[in-house]
């Protein structure tokens, strides 16, 4: 059987599945989703699902509100627990960190985001089992959310199929070639052909890009994360953010707490890395909690593990055409903040898609793949939770 599409998406993980999801609902031509594994079984299913608006830059801000809106309204009318709004707070006690804190409060109170600085009571109330010293300076956006993004990405999936959407999966991918003005994929015994393709691999979009001659710079890299239980368990809290350690904790059911950091800034390749988290990540985790959250310092471990994310240069996603190849599109790099741009920058490149025009162009014009010259060198990954202005370092 060969599955022909308009488009082909190649990833069935959040990114991919909210571009089928927004082409569907804007009749954008049958559309045809594959993935060798299954969904969400790259970093989606692995991710700590922080939502906020705690960004580098407006364009970031304004996908990921558009995020929030698309996930709250999927979450009330198919799985309510997807979808939780419990805020987001970091802090910072050395001068260097809270004169960048400073200067990003600035930023986003330009650029309309909801926040409030928190005195030490005030902050000490919102994280009873912190420890923060004299002049600590702190930042709060109480609409900020948590998001489950497999259960995310089930109901985009589902909702991508009832548009007529087709999904194959759990074959793998044995070529991909374009022939008679067409993109096919064997996958499996089966072709799948699709006028348009769009790569939403995650950390395996490099490799098919350069197996296919249009190589783009992506750098796939590690990074961990754990399931803990305090003793005493724990009520709904803010998502929490260290500058200073990079270290960030998020509430989990049943009284646990996810935190995770241990970011490798180093490049990987996805089909080989270990999946289980390195013993130094669960010491170094060990040992700030200890001292950040000693109310947590007698915390079970339950789980550690790691995922692959993509990084570019200069921290923005690359999302649009190729250059070179109007039928070739690139639905990656989201440097570790994948799960809270997906649902924004999907519409922005179904909307481009299925219209072309002015307009939509400009809404993707931070993130357009042609801002990098061909052959760019390889680089270091340097994702994170910054509060620097990720200005992008220079060529
Ligand atoms: C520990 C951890 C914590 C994180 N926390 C957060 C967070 O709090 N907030 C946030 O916004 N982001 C977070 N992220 C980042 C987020 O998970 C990613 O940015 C996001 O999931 C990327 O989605 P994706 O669809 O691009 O890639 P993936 O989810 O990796 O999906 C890519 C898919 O492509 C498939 N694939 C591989 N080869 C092929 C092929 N040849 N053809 C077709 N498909 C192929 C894979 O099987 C996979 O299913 C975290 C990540 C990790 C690892």
């Amino acid at each position: 059987m060969s599955a022909k599409a308009e488009v082909l998406v190649l990833g069935a993980g959040i990114a991919g599945c909210a571009l089928a999801h927004h082409l569907v609902l804007r009749n954008g031509g049958p559309v045809v989703v594959y993935d060798p594994r299954t969904p969400s079984a790259g970093a989606t299913g692995r991710a700590a699902g922080i939502v906020t608006e705690q960004l580098w830059n407006r364009w970031d801000v304004e996908v990921t509100r558009e995020s929030k809106e698309q996930y709250a309204a999927l979450a009330d009318r198919g799985d309510p627990s997807a979808y939780t709004v419990n805020g987001f707070v970091r802090w910072a006690h050395q001068p260097d960190a809270i004169a960048s804190l400073e200067a990003s409060i600035r930023r986003l109170r330009n650029w309309g985001v909801q926040i409030e600085e928190l005195d030490p009571v005030r902050l000490a109330e919102r994280v009873p089992w912190g420890r923060f010293d004299e002049g600590v300076r702190s930042v709060f956006s109480p609409t900020d959310s948590i998001v489950d993004p497999s259960a995310l990405n089930d109901l985009f999936t589902a909702s991508a199929r009832r548009g007529g959407a087709e999904f194959v999966t759990g074959v793998p991918m044995r070529s991909l070639r374009w022939s008679s003005g067409a993109w096919e994929a064997m996958a499996g015994s089966q072709p799948l052909r699709g006028r348009r393709l769009v790569v939403a691999a995650g950390a395996w979009s490099k490799r098919i890009l350069e197996g296919i001659d249009h190589p783009l710079p992506l750098a796939p890299y590690r990074t961990h994360a754990a399931l803990l239980r305090p003793p005493s368990g724990v009520a709904s809290f803010p998502s929490v953010h260290d500058i200073e350690t990079d270290v960030y904790a998020r509430p989990e059911s049943n009284g646990r707490v996810l935190a995770g950091d241990g970011t490798q800034l180093v490049e990987v390749d996805p089909e080989t890395v270990p999946s289980g988290a390195d013993p130094t990540f669960v010491s170094d985790l060990a040992a700030t909690i200890e001292v950040r959250f000693p109310g947590w310092a007698n915390a079970e471990l339950l789980r550690a593990w790691t995922g692959v994310c993509t990084a570019t240069p200069d921290r923005r996603p690359l999302v649009g055409p190729v250059p070179g190849s109007d039928a070739l599109l690139v639905l990656s790099g989201f440097n570790g903040f994948g799960v809270m741009r997906a649902g924004g920058v999907a519409r922005r490149l179904a909307e481009w898609m299925t219209s072309g025009g002015g307009r939509e162009t400009e809404r993707l014009e931070p993130v357009l793949p042609r801002r990098f010259p061909q052959g760019a060198p390889p680089f270091r990954p340097r994702p994170g939770f910054t509060v620097d202005d990720g200005i992008a370092p220079r060529f």
